[in-house]
């Protein structure tokens, strides 16, 4: 293990055993805090970084743009170095958080998000899983690349949009080295912070929330029934929401009528956005005449 990582290690154990004895508060120095989160930033994962806006985007997105011209949230829209600069000192912080103590000790990496910070089209799934806890990038397993599919079915790439999970830390397995977990409410309230202000930042025109826990995370809602909800628009702070299915439920139902439900999501999706659509974009998982 790292030098930093022991450190970050012991440093946690002590801090929770301060607590266990009543210690609520700590003074910190702001400079010892940033010296702390300096390694982190160094090591940023691989995707985590937002890279600049790809040629292209432009042509996805055509100028006659639907959807609102800006959203309810609050403060400045940011644009070009401003929009940069925020982004990267918003992973730095997610980075060092130690908010969760049990995902903590447990994660590998901070899944921050990946993709264009001037991206038009977000999907927020609902936290990393193994794959992306390893590769400290969302949506990198099996479902992930069904996801990578789905967006350049829709002639997009993953670039030239902008992925991001509710929770930004795998969810714990106790006594289990295999599998994963759904988030709990509870880590999802604590975690939301980070995805709002990422929200607020890129200002996405549209936002695709992928599966029920997805929809209750992001939108602050509970016992969502995708198969009932998906395919509507709804609004987070004047920002159309998409809700569809998970790309996990689709790997599990590879019916004919579930991949046509998705891909009308994402059409309904793609005409919010202006995107041309072709007839054979129109037609793709469609029962074969007889
Ligand atoms: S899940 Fe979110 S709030 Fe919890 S430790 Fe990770 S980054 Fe912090």
């Amino acid at each position: 293990m790292p030098e930093f990582e022991q450190l970050l290690e012991a440093t946690i154990r002590h801090v929770e055993s301060l607590k266990a004895e009543g210690v609520l508060t700590l003074p910190v120095d702001q400079a010892v805090v940033g010296e702390l989160m300096r390694p982190l930033v160094r090591s940023a994962p691989r995707g985590s970084q937002s890279p600049p806006r790809h040629e292209g985007v432009g042509r996805a997105f055509p100028s006659s743009q639907a959807g609102p011209a800006s959203s309810e949230f609050d403060g400045e829209r940011l644009t070009g170095e401003a929009k940069a600069q925020a982004i990267v000192h918003l992973q730095e912080r997610a980075m060092a958080c130690v908010k969760c103590s049990h995902l903590v000790r447990s994660r590998r990496n901070v899944v921050f998000g990946v993709g264009t910070h001037d991206a038009e089209l977000m999907f927020v799934g609902e936290a990393p899983g193994m794959d992306e806890d390893a590769q400290g990038e969302p949506f990198v397993g099996k479902a992930g690349q069904l996801l990578t599919r789905i967006i350049e079915t829709m002639g997009l790439s993953r670039e030239q949009v902008y992925i991001g999970n509710v929770l930004k830390c795998r969810p714990d397995t106790p006594g289990r080295r295999y599998g994963n977990r759904k988030p709990t409410p509870q880590e999802m309230v604590t975690c939301r912070p980070f995805l709002m202000e990422q929200i607020r930042i890129i200002q996405p025109r549209v936002l695709v929330a992928l599966g029920a826990t997805a929809v209750e995370g992001l939108m602050g809602v509970s016992s969502v029934a995708i198969t009932r909800y998906r395919g509507e628009f709804r609004e987070l702070k004047g920002i159309p929401v998409m809700p569809t299915y998970h790309p996990s439920y689709v790997l599990r139902n590879q019916s004919l009528p579930i991949k046509r439900q998705i891909w009308e999501d994402m059409l309904k999706v793609m005409a919010r956005l202006g995107m041309p659509i072709s007839e054979k974009q129109q037609g793709y998982f469609t029962p074969p005449k007889r």
